[in-house]
């Protein structure tokens, strides 16, 4: 049984996360996506909402789940009984945290593995951060996000630009 785990913010997910999703899937038996609780980030979405976003991204799959982990990311993997971790790659910028972050948690655990996935071109300029900045200036992040979490993605951006 390969169960690899796919960990990450997803603040908000976006069309990039989902397009490593549906080729990680298709590479193993299955996949655990894990929204990392981490508060020093400062989400801007709740973990409840980067849940309940990505539980509609991946209803459709019969082998991807998602849960939370707030500790290491080896220790969670240890838990779950998973040897691989998929990440993403952009660019280069990306290799360097990637590399030694890999690196660390192979060296906690050499039983995991991590597996980069190359960024599908057309997403290759897109992340959280750019559709969290997008959104806050008032501009439309519909075509950023997966369709089933686009409005609710929208909702909130507009909710913070019209705050300000
Ligand atoms: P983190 O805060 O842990 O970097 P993110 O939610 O920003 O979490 O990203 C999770 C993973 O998805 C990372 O490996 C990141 O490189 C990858 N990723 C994000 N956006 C894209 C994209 N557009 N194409 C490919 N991979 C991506």
């Amino acid at each position: 049984m390969k169960r690899a785990i796919y960990p990450g913010s997803f603040d908000p997910v976006t069309l990039g996360h989902e397009d490593i999703i549906r080729r990680a899937a298709g590479m193993c038996d299955e996949l655990i996506i894990a929204v990392g609780n981490n508060k020093a980030k400062n989400p801007l979405f709740s973990l409840d909402e980067r849940v309940s976003m990505l539980k509609d991204v991946v209803e459709s799959y019969d082998n991807v789940s998602v849960d939370t982990f707030d500790g290491l990311l080896v220790d969670f993997a240890a838990e779950k009984d998973a040897k691989i971790i998929v990440r993403g790659l952009r660019m280069i910028s990306d290799f360097e945290f990637e590399l030694q972050s890999a690196q660390t948690n192979s060296a906690l655990n050499p039983q995991v593995e991590t597996i980069f996935l190359c960024t599908n071109a057309a997403y290759s300029f897109l992340s959280s951060s750019a559709v969290r900045e997008t959104g806050i200036f008032g501009g439309d992040v519909r075509g950023f996000v997966p369709e089933v979490v686009s409005d609710r993605v929208a909702r909130k951006m507009r909710e913070i630009y019209e705050s300000k």
